[in-house]
């Protein structure tokens, strides 16, 4: 199946300073992340609603944490694909380029992205509730059966490092995130269905400042009545030939 890329995307491209890849879900299912919802085993009886919360974390820290530990399992076996490579290989090729992700996974990180703000956190990072001390899961996992992690310097208890139902968006991350967006020259949408909110209008803060949108996902949402192109399908084919056109179009014709 080739990709309909046209020519006015690939001169916004060229010609742009500042571009902004927004992503959400659908990137991590291309690499076949869970949803952790259904079928899945002991767990199936959980909603992920009931267990990612502070209050669930209170009552049963060791149940969540158990929680946690298998799915931070499960995404330590997973890659990134061929369109976390293409973003990573993209932000080389471009003055200025930050992806702003609402996915915990790490994989744009593990593909080679630097520039990479995480609105919902990271699940390979973790912290002290009391002293905000970060604990890498070498550190954490596996210590206790049950796993309970607590901090060596105030025995506070160690959660991890990811943003939870009915928890505010870091705002160091939102800040960076909306500053990005608004001074974008193209901003793509990419597996996200752009229903959550704030992050959700990410998206629209860099239109109204009037950066080329582009959506990329395998049916239409909410956003792509917006956007000033539509690229049906899967992330880890567009993105790939997005960026092989986008080279041959960046380098200078020989003299
Ligand atoms: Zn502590």
């Amino acid at each position: 199946m080739s990709v309909e890329i046209s020519g006015r995307l690939l001169s916004a491209l060229v010609n742009a300073q500042r571009v902004v890849a927004f992503t959400g879900a659908g990137v991590s299912a291309e690499s076949g992340v869970p949803t952790f919802r259904g079928n899945d085993g002991i767990w199936e009886k959980f909603k992920p609603e009931e267990l990612a919360n502070l209050n669930a974390f209170m009552r049963s820290p060791e149940l969540v944490w158990e929680w946690y530990a298998h799915r931070k399992r499960i995404i330590a076996e997973i890659q990134p694909n061929p369109g976390h490579y293409a973003l990573a290989k993209m932000e080389q090729m471009l003055p200025h380029f930050a992806i702003i992700t609402q996915n915990i996974d790490n994989l744009h990180r593990r593909a080679g992205s630097k520039n990479v703000y995480e609105l919902h956190g990271n699940i390979e990072r973790n912290y002290c509730m009391k002293c905000r001390t970060p604990y890498s899961d070498d550190e954490i996992i596996g210590r206790d059966v049950p796993c309970l992690p607590r901090c060596r310097r105030c025995n506070g208890l160690i959660r991890p490092d990811v943003v939870w139902f009915g928890e505010l968006l870091p705002e160091d991350e939102w800040g960076k995130s909306v500053s990005a967006a608004e001074s974008a020259d193209v901003l793509f949408s990419i597996g996200t269905s752009g229903v959550v909110y704030p992050a959700a209008s990410i998206p629209l803060m860099a239109k109204r400042q009037g950066a080329f949108i582009v959506e990329i996902n395998p049916q239409p949402t909410l956003l792509t009545d917006h956007v000033d192109e539509f690229l049906l399908g899967a992330s880890g084919v567009i993105l790939p030939e997005l960026y092989s056109r986008f080279i041959l179009e960046h380098q200078p014709p020989e003299p």
